[in-house]
């Protein structure tokens, strides 16, 4: 679990999941990016940590192998709904998400904690306006989440 206080606002955000989005987000044209599985093992000691794919490129399985992670590949239509559904299930105000496309969009609005993020693949205008921060990089993004004084500072008003 990770609790991170967000002065001028009275709000603590109390985060127990972390789902992540492949293509674009930990990963480019299909491979992860490095120093990702890194950072994602120092998370999961404290957040269950969820990949949540269509798989576009194929052989998520493989690249996801190093990573205590719960790997969820999404089948047939409405994936925006699906990975929605599935921060849902976990539970919303418990949730951090991040993720880049358009079919992120849902998943980051009802997230606890939404962050977007560009890098090679560039992130959908929707997406970013539903979601809480935006980050240039992934690596950035997961960041955040370990030193979280750096969070405290992008959402304090
Ligand atoms: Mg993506």
């Amino acid at each position: 679990m990770i609790e991170i206080d967000v002065p001028g606002t009275g709000e603590k955000l109390t985060l127990e999941h972390l789902v992540l989005d492949f293509n674009g987000t930990l990963a480019v044209d299909g491979r992860i990016k490095p120093g990702v599985a890194d950072l994602l093992r120092q998370l999961a000691e404290r957040l269950q940590v969820h990949i949540v794919t269509a798989g576009t490129f194929g052989g998520v399985e493989e690249e996801v192998a190093g990573i205590p992670c719960v790997l969820k590949v999404l089948q047939g239509a409405d994936q925006t709904g699906q990975k929605a559904r599935y921060v849902e299930k976990l539970g919303a105000g418990r949730t951090a998400c991040v993720g880049n496309g358009r079919n992120d969009r849902a998943m980051l609005e009802k997230a606890r904690l939404g962050i977007l993020v560009i890098q090679e693949e560039g992130a959908a205008a929707e997406s970013l306006r539903a979601a809480d921060v935006v980050c240039g990089d992934i690596e950035s993004a997961l960041l955040l989440l370990l030193r979280p004084l750096r969070l405290t500072a992008t959402l304090r008003t």
